[in-house]
């Protein structure tokens, strides 16, 4: 049975029921009321890095290595992009099955892995001028079939007003459909996930106008469910659908300054802040050349210049660095926390479990002084992230904010809650699950799964053995017969184990 996984970037209920209700997504609303619904829960942190590899390979972050955009570097002085570590995504699984896959603009899949059939690689590390496809010579079929494929939104048109951030995302989608077509129709395939990312981008910007259904923006959703539609009319009624998203996403006003709380309560030492506002002002230069295109240019001109003095580049050091956290015993390393929508506190592993408990405490008792509403809706510890070769070496506290909230890890400023005049768009926890197959519920609704539950359920799906290290668990509800389901997967197990004990003996 073929399986094909429509991932979508930040896709939330209550951006998407108010279009269906108002008729701008036909597809999506056949979907709901031919498959099963579900609120598909990424708490760990609701951030496309971790939550996209979590979907993708059925694992807690301990065991894929990807908490963030970023990572130390060695040394603890700098930070590097992230790449996954640990585990085997589902493409890989299922191709070392035999199966033909295909997987297009998956974020953090840069540079594209050898797979049983084609990957074109998604945001984060990836670029259309480079080698972005396996094999590598499809990119020449690519280009020749959608000759302005892009891979993410053109930010440079944006901000050079050429283009609205609506139209920078319906001229990307629009290329990732001409994609997306000629691949499920021309070529054979058992698998395929492809993935539309440019949601999430309009979400963090256009919030208000996406909540009011502004027509503009409306047009991507559109393209989206058109997208969909083409999808499961490809796909056929014997072959099996997911619609799936990274993490939902909220509206906020009021951000909270976590680390200034952690400073002013003396849970955060005093560092020398001079140093951390230094960095900070290289990471907003940085930031926006690297949105305007212009980094590059930047970087070999800062080469050439560093090159002709013979001195080293000094490094950038946009966050809280390692040395910053030692010395100040805990803190939010990282501004991922802001659009993100979550703090992950690091904290030195010798602060003892009942100083643990008070902070918790008194993290959990923080209210807005203006409404008496309670910050934090959830608090995790360290275990959350699971187990593995690649768990965290200090200890973390994970916040989760209260509806309207969003955290910065900014310092030395007067305030703790800044109010903004507009509600802007954050991650939030609750992302979008849709399936619907000759084996799964019609028109029903299931209790909350997570991110990592997909893999497992895939593997079922297409009568496929769990590997032992995965996190996730098969969605039982999803089925019409449960108890049948459940004796397919004994048996398949029985089959796994029978192969195992003979691969052993041989
Ligand atoms: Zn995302």
């Amino acid at each position: 049975m073929r399986v094909l996984v429509f991932g979508v970037d930040g896709l939330a209920f209550r951006i998407i029921k108010p279009m269906m209700q108002a008729g701008y997504l036909p597809h999506f609303q056949a979907l709901a009321q031919e498959g099963v619904e579900a609120c598909l829960e990424s708490n760990y942190p609701p951030l496309t890095p971790p939550a996209w590899m979590s979907l993708v390979t059925g694992l807690k972050p301990a065991q894929h290595g990807v908490y963030d955009f970023w990572e130390y570097n060695e040394q603890g002085t700098g930070r590097l992009m992230t790449q996954r570590k640990g585990g085997k995504a589902i493409w890989k699984l299922l191709s070392e099955y035999g199966k033909r896959v295909i997987v297009v603009n998956v974020p953090l899949t840069y540079p594209p892995e050898p797979i049983n059939g084609i990957m074109v690689s998604g945001i984060q590390g990836s670029s259309e001028r480079g080698n972005c496809t396996y094999p590598t010579s499809f990119r020449e079929e690519l280009f020749a079939h959608v000759p302005r494929y892009r891979i993410d939104v053109d930010v440079t048109s944006v901000v050079h007003g050429s283009y609205t951030p609506a139209q920078a995302a319906v001229q990307l989608i629009e290329q990732r459909i001409a994609l997306m077509r000629y691949l499920l129709s021309e070529k054979v395939w058992d698998f395929a996930f492809i993935t539309f990312c440019a949601a999430d981008y309009l979400q963090h910007l256009c919030w208000e106008d996406i909540i009011a259904l502004q027509p503009d923006l409306m047009r991507y959703y559109q393209l989206l469910d058109e997208a969909l539609g083409f999808a499961r009319s490809t796909l056929g009624s014997d072959g099996s659908l997911f619609v799936v998203s990274d993490h939902g996403f909220q509206g906020a006003a009021t951000k909270f300054a976590i680390n200034e709380y952690l400073l002013r309560q003396r849970w955060m030492h005093p560092f020398e802040q001079g140093q951390y506002y230094r960095s900070l002002t290289h990471a907003w230069g940085k930031h926006l050349l690297d949105r305007v295109g212009l980094l590059e240019q930047g970087r070999k001109l800062k080469l050439r210049a560093v090159h002709k003095r013979g001195q080293s580049l000094t490094k950038v050091q946009p966050y809280l660095t390692r040395q910053h956290l030692q010395t100040a015993g805990m803190g939010v390393a990282s501004w991922s926390s802001s659009s993100g929508g979550f703090a992950d506190i690091s904290i030195t592993r010798s602060l003892s479990a009942q100083l643990m408990a008070d902070l918790r405490g008194s993290l959990l008792a923080l209210r807005d002084p203006l409404t008496g509403q309670q910050l934090i809706a959830s608090v995790y510890g360290t275990e959350v992230f699971g187990q593995g070769p690649f768990q965290p070496s200090d200890q973390h506290l994970l916040l989760l904010p209260s509806e309207g909230y969003t955290f910065t890890p900014a310092i030395g400023q007067p305030w703790l809650w800044n109010r903004e005049r507009h509600v802007f768009g954050t991650h939030q926890k609750d992302g979008v699950l849709y399936a619907c197959g000759p084996t799964i519920k019609r028109g029903q609704q299931i209790a909350p799964t997570a991110i990592y539950d997909l893999v497992p359920t895939i593997l079922r799906i297409m009568h496929l053995p769990q590997p032992d290290e995965l996190d996730g668990q098969v969605i039982d509800d999803l089925f019409i017969d449960a108890v049948k389901n459940e004796e397919d997967h004994s048996s398949s197990t029985l089959v796994a184990q029978k192969l195992k004990q003979l691969t052993l003996r041989a």
